[in-house]
C-alpha cells in the first residue's frame, strides 16, 4: 500500500513527518491515560492543517487538467479554502473562492478571510441558503458562474471540492482521502517507535469526511486494531457513516486494494455538534483554553475544540480503557479563533 501511495502524483507542501508528542499534563490529569497529540496544525503551508496534505495530491490533478485557476467553496472563514489558495499560489495557480455565510460571523476581513485577501484570491461571498450549510440550488448557481466568469479571462477553471473529500467538480479520485492514509502510516511509525503498543483510538474532527476516510483505510490496511473516531462538527451521524463509508471504498479501489472497511469500522458521533457548524458555545471556549492552559497548544473553535470537548467528555463517561493509548488529530483551524473573540470574551471571564 505504501508503493502504491508513493507511486502517485504528489508535490510537496508540508514538512511531514508532523510531530506526535505526548500531551503530559494532560495524560496525567486524565488519571493517566496516555493521549498523544499529532500536529496536523503544523504542516507548514498558510497557518498548517489538515487541508494541506489532501492538497498534496490534488495539485497534481489541477496540473495535469492543465487548469490555471482553481475554484472551491466552502463556508466563509473556511480552512480549506484558505489552504487551497495558499497551495494555488505556491504553484502560480489562481484561487477563486466562493464563501457562503452560514451564521452570525460578519464578513469582515479577520481569520482565514483577511488571509483570503493577502493571497490576493479572487472572493465571492455569498448568502448559504436554507439549508444546514449550503443550498445546493445557491451552489450548483454561484460555481456556475464562477466557471463562466473564469473562461471570460481565457483560463481553464478547475473545479474542486470542499475539502477535497468526496470525488466532485474535475476531481474524479478521493485525492484527499489518500493523503490520510498516508497520515495514518506515518502516525503508525512514530508511534511504534515512541512505545510498545499499537495506538487504540484516533479521535479528530469530521467536516467532509476524507480524513477520516483515509484514516479507516490505513487503520484497516494495517490490521492492529486502532479504532478512528470521527466527532462530526457539522452533519448527522448516520450521514457521515454512509458518506466516510463510500469514501473509503473508493480510497481502496484507487490504491488497488481490496474492500476491507466495514460499515462498523466507521465510528462517528454527531452529539457534539450543539447549537450548530461553527458554533462556539461555553463548552468549547472552556475545551480550548483547557489545552491552551495545560500545554501551551492552541486548538481552534470550530473542529478540534468540539473533537476536544468530545474527548474529555468520553473520558469522564469511561469509553476508553484505563490503559488505552489514544491520538488526538490536530487538524489546524486556529485562524478561526480571532473572528470568534467575542465569543471568547464571553464565556472566558478575566
Ligand atoms: C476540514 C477540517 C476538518 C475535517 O476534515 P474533513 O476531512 O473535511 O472531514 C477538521 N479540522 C479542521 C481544522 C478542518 O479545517
Amino acid at each position: 500500500m505504501a508503493e502504491t501511495l508513493r507511486a502517485f502524483p504528489r508535490v510537496e507542501l508540508i514538512h511531514a513527518p508532523t510531530p506526535l508528542r505526548k500531551l503530559e499534563r494532560l495524560s496525567r490529569e486524565l488519571n493517566g491515560l496516555e493521549i498523544l497529540i499529532k500536529r496536523e496544525d503544523l504542516t507548514g503551508l498558510g497557518f498548517g492543517g489538515n487541508k494541506s496534505r489532501k492538497l498534496e495530491y490534488i495539485i497534481p490533478d489541477v496540473i495535469a487538467k492543465k487548469a490555471e485557476v482553481i475554484i472551491t467553496y466552502a463556508s466563509l472563514q473556511s480552512n480549506w479554502c484558505l489552504q487551497t489558495a495558499a497551495a494555488a499560489r505556491k504553484f502560480g495557480l489562481i484561487p477563486l473562492l466562493i464563501l457562503f455565510r452560514t451564521h452570525d460571523l460578519p464578513d469582515e476581513l479577520d481569520g482565514n478571510l483577511l488571509l483570503d485577501h493577502i493571497l490576493g484570491a479572487r472572493i465571492r461571498i455569498k448568502d448559504g441558503g436554507p439549508g444546514k450549510f449550503i443550498d445546493e440550488a445557491a451552489l450548483e448557481e454561484a460555481l456556475d458562474e464562477a466557471v463562466t466568469e473564469v473562461r471570460e479571462w481565457g483560463h481553464t477553471p478547475y473545479v474542486a471540492p470542499v475539502g477535497g473529500s468526496v470525488p466532485g467538480g474535475d476531481m474524479d479520485k478521493p485525492l484527499g482521502a489518500l493523503a490520510y492514509v498516508d497520515a495514518f502510516l506515518e502516525m503508525h511509525q512514530q508511534a511504534e517507535r515512541q512505545g510498545e503498543k499499537p495506538v487504540d483510538y484516533v479521535i479528530h474532527a469530521t467536516g467532509s469526511g476524507g480524513t477520516q476516510a483515509g484514516l479507516a483505510v490505513g487503520a484497516k490496511a494495517l490490521g492492529q486494531g486502532t479504532r478512528v473516531l470521527g466527532i462530526s462538527v457539522i452533519e448527522e451521524a448516520e450521514i457521515f457513516r454512509r458518506d466516510v463509508l463510500s469514501i473509503a471504498r473508493d480510497t481502496e479501489k484507487t490504491l488497488g486494494l481490496a474492500p476491507r472497511v466495514e460499515a462498523d469500522d466507521i465510528l462517528v458521533l454527531d452529539e457534539y455538534i450543539k447549537e450548530g457548524y461553527g458554533i462556539v458555545n461555553r463548552d468549547v471556549a472552556e475545551a480550548v483554553r483547557r489545552m491552551a492552559v495545560l500545554e501551551g497548544i492552541f486548538i481552534d473553535p470550530v473542529y478540534t475544540g468540539k473533537a476536544f470537548v468530545a474527548l474529555l467528555d468520553l473520558v469522564n463517561k469511561g469509553y476508553f480503557e484505563s490503559t488505552d493509548r489514544i491520538v488526538f488529530l490536530h487538524t489546524g483551524g486556529t485562524p478561526a479563533l480571532f473572528p470568534n473573540k467575542s465569543r471568547f470574551t464571553e464565556f472566558l471571564p478575566g
